[in-house]
């Protein structure tokens, strides 16, 4: 008889990270995930021809995890521009990568949202984390990032630029969020590139799936309980385990460990898909809301990665944080004034809702919990920080934990 499996319940990034991180040095795993297809929160659908990811959503090619994953060129990317574009005061500003273009964009902004005294401390801001190692922002003093930003930044750099364009990113308005994580999502902006794969995010889950040995991934499978040595599915079946790896979203992992004690709250975000007619001078460049329209981010898909359409046809995705009220029509309207786009008609697509998307981060977050509780090894997103790295760096520490039992 074989030696039992280490099973990993959840085929989300932590999950695929782990069982791959296992896979390689020659343990036998198996993955039970309750959905039809590995991905979990990264999922992408076709709708009339367009591909739709379920929420709005962009890899970035400096996350440390991500690299030692895959060989992205695996995932045929395509980058989009970087910087910003932000709406204040009914003025779209372009907000570029802070130190790519250290004059020109601060020129556009002078008149209002910031002065050359805020590119300066920005760029110095930025240049201080590009100096430090991940490790060194991580053991910083943990506080409320906006706190931190008042300290060192000019109110209107804080105000126009990184509340609106960060709120977007941790889908909470005040950025009430870890100034580490903020931190290590800003060296990672400074240093990489936001992505997406040419036909959608899911083609991230698909490729660490694809690696497994045929037969490790049981898909379909909904786990109901768990303890040590044993997994037990919906239907009554069990699985018996040498190890057993809890890598399901936050609601699913307290809901089967209690022990795990207070859930994290969840953010949420509602992604709005638009089709329309290319238009002239259309950018690629994601335009923040910083107005109150209730819209957070919109970005013209397309523009970077054209095989999002089968048609030639532009996608715009528009994410509105929260569940919120907003109708289509409003929407629209907000997403046409971010992209300056003519009169002439847009089709709504397809509408994701993600209520529970993000856990909250709030300060001071602990980016390494307990990876071994009540006798079982937990990973995901809830377990380092609410990102892709996030998830994918607790899968291989929560393979490490396993293999260090032997
Ligand atoms: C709309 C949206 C936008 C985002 N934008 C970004 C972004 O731009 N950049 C970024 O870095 N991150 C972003 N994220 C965050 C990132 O996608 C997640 O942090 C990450 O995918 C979480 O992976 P995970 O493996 O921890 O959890 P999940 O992806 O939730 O995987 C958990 C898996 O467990 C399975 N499961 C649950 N319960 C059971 C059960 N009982 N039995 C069996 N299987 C079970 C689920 O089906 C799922 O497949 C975004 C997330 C969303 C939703």
């Amino acid at each position: 008889m074989g030696e039992r499996p280490v099973v990993v319940v959840g085929a989300g990034l932590a999950g695929l990270a782990c069982a791959r991180a296992l896979v390689a040095t020659g343990r036998e795993v198996v993955v039970l995930e309750a959905a039809d297809a590995p991905g979990g929160r990264v999922r992408s659908d076709v709708v009339d021809g367009f591909v739709i990811d379920r929420g709005f959503q962009v890899l970035n090619t400096a996350y440390p995890a991500l690299r030692r994953e895959i060989d992205l060129d695996r995932l045929d990317l395509r980058r989009l521009p970087r910087g910003a574009r932000v709406r204040r005061g009914g003025r779209l500003v372009d907000v570029p990568h802070p130190l790519a273009s250290p004059a020109a964009p601060w020129r556009a902004l002078a008149s209002g949202a910031a002065d050359v005294r805020g590119k300066v401390a920005l760029a110095r801001y930025v240049l201080g984390l590009l100096a430090s190692s991940p490790a060194a922002i991580m053991a910083r003093d943990d506080r409320p990032a906006v706190e931190v930003w008042r300290e060192v930044l000019p109110a209107e750099v804080v105000d126009d630029v990184l509340v609106p364009f960060f709120a977007g990113v941790v889908l909470d308005p005040q950025v009430a969020t870890s100034r580490v994580f903020a931190d290590l999502m800003m060296r990672c902006f400074a240093r990489g590139w936001s992505a997406v794969p040419a036909r959608g995010m899911q083609r991230l889950p698909d490729a660490l799936a694809a690696d497994l040995p045929a037969g490790s991934l049981r898909l379909g499978s909904h786990v109901s309980d768990l303890a040590p040595g044993v997994v037990g599915l919906v239907g009554g079946a069990e699985v018996a385990a040498s190890a057993v790896v809890l890598a399901t979203d936050s609601r699913a992992a307290h809901d089967l460990l209690p022990a795990l004690g207070e859930p994290p709250v969840l953010r949420g975000v509602r992604t709005f898909y638009f089709a329309a007619d290319p238009w002239p001078g259309q950018s690629g460049t994601l335009v923040v809301d910083a107005d109150g329209s209730g819209v957070a981010t919109s970005v013209v898909l397309t523009a970077s990665a054209p095989e999002y359409a089968a048609d030639g046809r532009s996608l715009i995705a528009t994410s509105v944080i929260g569940p919120g009220d907003l109708a289509a029509e409003s929407v629209e309207a907000t997403a046409r004034a971010l992209h300056e786009a003519p009169a002439g008609p847009w089709e709504l697509v397809a509408v994701r809702d993600v209520p529970h998307a993000l856990p909250a981060m709030p300060a001071p977050h602990a980016m390494r919990p307990a990876v071994e509780v009540a006798g079982l090894v937990v990973a995901g997103d809830h377990r380092a920080t609410s990102s892709i790295q996030g998830a994918l760096a607790s899968g291989r520490r929560a393979a490490r934990a396993v293999l260090a039992r032997q």
